[in-house]
């Protein structure tokens, strides 16, 4: 590789690739069998040196790939131009606007998909609404993360969907440690890099207490704050409560905070009423979905002054009587933005289980229906029993007469 930006990429992800040995030994295998030999792919996930990894794997296994970033300003440019010299056509660049974002999905869309892989449903909507005139030709596809597999359901409720699209957000190993070890901790790097700040001490309110907020206040916590949790759902609530949280409606916590981590997938979780409460300094940032969950309008309405880049990903908006609210990554997902996303860890769980479900869609006799797929049960195990392997951790196995009792009725107590 001959320019500096994508050499800098290619140690980036030869780095991501050491964590990652479910994923590397997925290509491995894809090179020797060819399971995609031919088969274009159009991707939407954030352009990382994790999806990198999974880019390797899937060309490994003969597929022809372009590349959009789920996110306007998640992109590892160094990691864009080492992918390019690798063959797959990238359309992404950290910082774009929103036009360009959408630009880069329809370029990606141009490769006519077989398979599409999304994070978030940009791209499937974008199919189903400008471009309908590919769906035709899509077998199916992916989707990374919580919102999109929701959306995809309301989609397949309305019998819209016009293709299967297989939902491993909702894998056990991508869930229980992407959702909540890599959110979790990504979360907290992401507001420590872009503001310093000490979180010993400090009020850290959490709102949402799904796979992902469970994670943020676990790692919140851990590094000694006091965390609030809010919730719209009664049972989330009072796990978070008898997991030691306190827990208020957002209108209780917006004075108490210093720092507010938004991870619930909905819009206006913080609104212009919970601004105008909050104290001096206080630190907003969203690690949920798109922009939406901090009502960004309604602060820049509010401010009387905006500074932008007081630190890296932080702008800070001043208030009518002084106080400064400090806003991160403009809203988006601060873990993607002000840090490195999901360390590689975690990520060689989800993209191996994205790498099997592309195999297995496109394997000859499986043609799924139209609508949301469940990832097959075996590829759960697979990547939990490999990355165990991996890590030189041996589990137990049933006995023979252990496997009969728990398929038994008959022998009581
Ligand atoms: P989840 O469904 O497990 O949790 C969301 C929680 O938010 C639920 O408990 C829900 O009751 C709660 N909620 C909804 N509206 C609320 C409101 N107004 N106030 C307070 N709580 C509210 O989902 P999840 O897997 O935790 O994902 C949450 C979001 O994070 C989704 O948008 C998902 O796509 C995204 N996500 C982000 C990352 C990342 O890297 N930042 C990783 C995975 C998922
Ligand atoms: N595209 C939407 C939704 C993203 S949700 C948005 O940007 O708002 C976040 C998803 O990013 C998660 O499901 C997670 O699997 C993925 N992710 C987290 N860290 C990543 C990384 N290092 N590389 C690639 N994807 C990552």
């Amino acid at each position: 590789m001959d320019n500096a930006l994508g050499q800098a990429g290619e140690r980036r992800i030869g780095w991501a690739a050491r964590a990652m040995p479910v994923l590397t030994a997925l290509g491995t295998r894809f090179a020797a069998e060819r399971p995609l030999e031919g088969l274009r792919i159009a991707a939407c996930l954030h352009v990382t040196a994790e999806t990198a990894v999974l880019m390797g794997a899937l060309r490994a296994g003969g597929a022809e790939i372009a590349l959009a970033a789920s996110n306007p300003l998640s992109t590892q440019d160094d990691v864009a131009a080492a992918l390019a010299d690798y063959g797959v056509a990238v359309h992404a660049r950290a910082g774009v606007d929103r036009e360009t974002y959408y630009r880069h999905i329809h370029q990606a869309l141009d490769i006519a998909p077989e398979i599409v892989l999304d994070d978030g449903c940009d791209l499937v909507n974008i199919l189903h609404t400008e471009r309908t005139e590919l769906l035709d030709g899509v077998l199916g596809g992916c989707e990374e993360t919580t919102t999109g597999v929701i959306r995809l359901r309301q989609m397949a409720a309305e019998k819209a969907l016009r293709f299967p699209m297989v939902a491993v957000n909702d894998t056990r190993t991508k869930r229980m440690f992407d959702n909540r070890y890599g959110t979790g901790q990504s979360t907290m790097d992401g507001i420590m890099r872009a503001t310093n700040t000490l979180l010993a001490g400090k009020t850290v309110v959490v709102a949402g207490f799904g796979y992902c907020g469970r994670g943020v206040a676990e790692r919140a916590r851990g590094l000694g704050a006091r965390v609030v949790v809010t919730e719209i759902d009664p049972v989330k609530a009072l796990d978070a409560s008898l997991q030691g949280y306190e827990v208020r409606p957002m209108a209780g916590a917006a004075p108490e905070g210093d720092v507010f981590v938004t991870v619930t997938g909905n819009r206006d979780v913080i609104r212009g009423e919970h601004l105008v409460a909050m104290k001096d300094g206080a630190i907003l940032a969203n690690a949920g979905h798109f922009d939406v969950e901090i009502d960004v309008r309604a602060l820049d309405e509010l401010a009387q002054a905006v500074h932008r880049g007081v630190r890296p990903n932080t702008d800070e908006y001043v208030l009518a009587d002084g106080r400064r609210l400090l806003l991160l990554a403009e809203g988006r997902l601060v873990n993607l933005t002000a840090a490195e996303g999901h360390p590689a860890a975690v990520m060689d769980m989800s993209f191996s289980a994205q790498a099997l479900a592309v195999a297995w869609l496109a394997r000859d006799p499986v043609r799924p229906a139209p609508g949301v797929h469940d990832v097959p049960g075996e590829v759960d195990v697979e990547v939990a029993r490999l990355k165990l392997a991996a890590a030189g951790i041996e589990v137990d196995e049933l006995t023979g007469e252990q496997e009969r009792y728990l398929h038994s009725w008959r022998a009581g107590s």
